[in-house]
């Protein structure tokens, strides 16, 4: 079956879950970030998708500004040690720099096949 025959599904409802961007049935995910080339369902090639170092940069984007306050919190406002802070915080890093590492990978793939984003051409190239 080719794209057209599959109706279009919105990045937002099938990126996040880790399902495939043209059935919105098989999975894409093989390990916790790593894809698998094809799905098993329609047989989607997933070698197209590459969102490179976009997951972790908009992760960061995200997750630094909630743990930077609530690290300033902890030591400027309730003045706890820095040990404490540290050991404190490091499960914070792990739930918001790690956990939504997939389903943000997820979406930026999902958003890659829904946009059809690709390498530029030109158009001269023949
Ligand atoms: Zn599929």
């Amino acid at each position: 079956m080719t794209d057209d025959q599959y109706p279009p599904l919105p990045p937002m409802t099938t990126g996040p879950a880790g399902k495939c961007p043209r059935c919105g049935q098989g999975t894409i995910f093989k390990g916790f970030i790593s894809l698998k080339e094809r799905c098993d369902v329609c047989g989607l090639d997933l070698t197209f998708a590459d969102a490179a170092d976009g997951p972790a940069f908009f992760v960061m984007l995200i997750a630094s500004v909630p743990v930077l306050g609530i690290v300033l919190w902890l030591i400027l406002g309730v003045g706890m040690s820095y040990w404490l802070t540290a050991i404190l915080t490091v499960p914070l890093i792990i739930i918001f720099a790690i956990l939504p590492l997939r389903p943000v990978k997820g979406w930026l793939v999902a958003s890659q096949y829904f946009h059809k984003a690709e390498q530029g051409k030109l158009d001269n190239q023949d």
